[in-house]
C-alpha cells in the first residue's frame, strides 16, 4: 500500500515536471526566435537606409543580448561579421557554402565541442537569413547556450525537489498506510487475543470517526458481545442442567440402594421402584422441556389441536398451584369468563399457563398477590398473569424469552431459564403472541394473545 501511494505520488511529480520542462523550453525557444526576427528586421532597415556603416553602428551600439550578425555579398562572401566574444566554437565557414534564397530562412550550426558532449546535446547557433533587395545576405543568430543554462538550472532544482518528494512520498505513504491499517491491526489483535486466551472479553477500540472501518469494529464488538453472552449462558445452563439432573439421579440411586440393603420383601421393593419412577419422570420432564424448546425454536413443534375449554383448563392449573401459593403466603385469584372455547393443544397450553403461574409464585415474596385472568376481546382470547413480585429490570425484559436466559435476581430460585422460552414457543405455534410488562419492585404482568379460532 505504501509502495503504491509513493509510486502514484512520484509519478505525478515526474509528469508535472515533464510538462513544466516542455513548456519552459518551448517558450524560451519561441522568445529567442522572436528576438532574432525582430533584430533582423531592424538591421535590414538600417542597412537599406544607411548601408553597411549604419548597420555596423547599430550592431556596435550593442544589444543587451549577444547576437551573431553577418552581412554577405551576392556570392555569399562575408562582408561584415559580428561574433560575440563569449561564444562557443562554431564553424562559420559553413555559412558561406549555404544557399540563401529571398525569403526568411531558419538554419543552424552545431558547436564544435568535445565528442561526447556533441552526442548528448551540443550548443546550436540558430540563424535567420534573408536576401535583401540589393542581392546581399543578412543573417542574425543566437546560440542556445543561455537557454541550455536556464534549463540545466531547472533540472538541478528538479533533482533536489525530486529527492525531497521521494522522501516525502515514501515516508508519507508508509505513514498513511500505517495509519489507515490501524483499525485492521486492532481487529486482528482482538481476534488473536480471543483465539489465544479463549476468553471473549477482548474488544476492538473504536475511534468514533463514523467511517466504514469504525462501523466494522463496532459490528465486530457487538458480535463478540452476543457470542460472549451466549457462551456464558450456555456455561451456566450446562451447570444448571447438571445440577437439575443430579438431584433426581442422586435420589433415584439412594432409593435403589436403600431397597437393596433393607429387608427383601415385596412391599419395600415396590415402594423403591415407585420412588425411582417418580425421579426418572422428573428427569425426563426436564429433558423433554429442553427438546421441546429446541424443536419449537426450529419451527417444528407439533400441535395436537382439539376444542379446549379454556376456563376449565385455567381452573385446573390454578388448582395445581393453589397449595404452593398458600405455602408461600401468596394470595392466588382467578377471574375467567365462561364460554371461552378455542382450538388448541390442551397439553401445551396447560404447560404454558402453568409456567407463567410457576414463575409468578417463584418471583413473588410472601404477602404478595397473583391474579390470573382470561377473557375474549376483538377476535382474540387474552390470558393474563399478574403478580406483585420482584419485577424485571427494563434491560432484562427483552432477553427473558431467550432459551436458557435467567435474570440476575433469579439465581436463588430453581430453574433452567426454559420456562418462558417454552411459553413463547407454544403461543407462537398457536399463531398468537405474548408480552411482558414489568416494573422492578412492583410486579409483572404477562399476557398471552390467542386468535379466537387459534390453530385452525
Ligand atoms: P427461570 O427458570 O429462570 O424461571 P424463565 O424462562 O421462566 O426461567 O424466566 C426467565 C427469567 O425471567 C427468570 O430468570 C426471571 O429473571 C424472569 N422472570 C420470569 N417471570 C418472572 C416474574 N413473574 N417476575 C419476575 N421475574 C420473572
Amino acid at each position: 500500500m505504501a509502495a503504491w501511494y509513493s509510486l502514484v505520488f512520484i509519478l505525478s511529480s515526474l509528469a508535472l515536471f515533464g510538462l513544466g520542462y516542455f513548456l519552459l523550453s518551448s517558450s524560451l525557444e519561441q522568445k529567442d526566435r522572436e528576438l532574432i526576427a525582430s533584430q533582423l528586421r531592424l538591421y535590414a532597415s538600417r542597412y537599406q537606409s544607411g548601408g553597411l556603416p549604419a548597420l555596423r553602428e547599430e550592431v556596435q551600439a550593442g544589444h543587451k543580448e549577444s547576437l551573431f550578425v553577418r552581412v554577405a555579398g551576392p556570392e555569399n562572401e562575408t562582408v561584415f561579421q559580428n561574433i560575440p566574444t563569449d561564444w562557443g566554437d562554431f564553424d562559420l565557414k559553413q555559412l558561406e557554402a549555404a544557399l540563401v534564397k529571398g525569403d526568411l530562412q531558419w538554419s543552424h550550426l552545431f558547436g564544435q565541442e568535445e565528442e561526447e558532449e556533441l552526442i548528448k546535446d551540443p550548443d546550436r547557433l540558430e540563424i535567420l537569413s534573408v536576401r535583401l533587395p540589393d542581392g546581399s545576405v543578412l543573417q542574425v543568430g543566437k546560440t542556445t547556450e543561455a537557454r541550455k543554462e536556464v534549463l540545466e538550472y531547472f533540472q538541478g532544482v528538479f533533482a533536489v525537489v525530486m529527492i525531497a518528494v521521494l522522501g516525502i512520498g515514501v515516508a508519507g505513504g508508509a505513514w498513511l498506510a500505517h495509519r489507515s491499517l490501524r483499525p485492521v491491526r486492532d481487529l486482528a489483535g482482538a481476534l488473536r487475543s480471543v483465539r489465544e486466551t479463549g476468553k471473549m472479553s477482548a474488544r476492538v477500540p473504536t475511534r468514533q470517526t463514523g467511517d466504514e472501518l469504525d462501523e466494522l469494529a463496532e459490528l465486530f464488538n457487538a458480535l463478540l458481545d452476543t457470542i460472549e453472552s451466549l457462551v456464558n449462558r450456555m456455561r451456566s445452563a450446562l451447570d444448571n442442567i447438571a445440577h437439575e439432573l443430579r438431584t433426581p439421579m442422586t435420589r433415584l440411586r439412594g432409593a435403589a440402594e436403600m431397597a437393596l440393603h433393607s429387608n427383601p420383601d415385596t412391599e419395600t421393593y415396590k415402594q423403591a421402584l415407585s420412588d425411582c419412577l417418580e425421579e426418572a419422570e422428573q428427569t425426563l420432564t426436564t429433558l423433554n422441556t429442553l427438546m421441546d424448546v429446541a424443536e419449537a425454536e426450529a419451527g417444528a413443534m407439533k400441535l395436537d389441536l382439539e376444542p379446549v375449554d379454556l376456563p376449565a383448563l385455567i381452573r385446573s392449573v390454578v388448582g395445581l398451584y393453589e397449595h404452593v401459593a398458600e405455602d408461600n403466603g401468596i394470595a392466588l385469584r382467578a377471574t375467567v369468563s365462561e364460554r371461552l372455547c378455542l382450538r388448541a393443544d390442551s397439553k401445551r397450553m396447560r404447560q404454558a399457563v402453568a409456567n407463567l403461574l410457576d414463575n409468578a409464585i417463584k418471583y413473588t415474596p410472601a404477602g404478595g398477590r397473583i391474579e390470573i385472568e382470561a377473557h375474549s376481546e376483538q377476535q382474540q382470547v387474552l390470558i393474563s398473569v399478574r403478580d406483585t413480585g420482584i419485577g424485571i429490570k427494563p434491560e432484562e425484559l427483552p432477553k427473558i424469552w431467550d432459551r436458557l436466559y435467567r435474570g440476575e435476581a433469579s439465581h436463588s430460585q430453581r430453574g433452567l431459564g426454559l420456562g418462558l422460552s417454552l411459553v413463547r414457543a407454544v403461543v407462537l405455534a398457536h399463531k398468537g403472541s405474548v408480552e411482558a410488562h414489568s416494573e422492578p419492585g412492583q410486579g409483572s404482568r404477562f399476557v398471552i394473545y390467542l386468535p379466537a379460532n387459534s390453530g385452525s
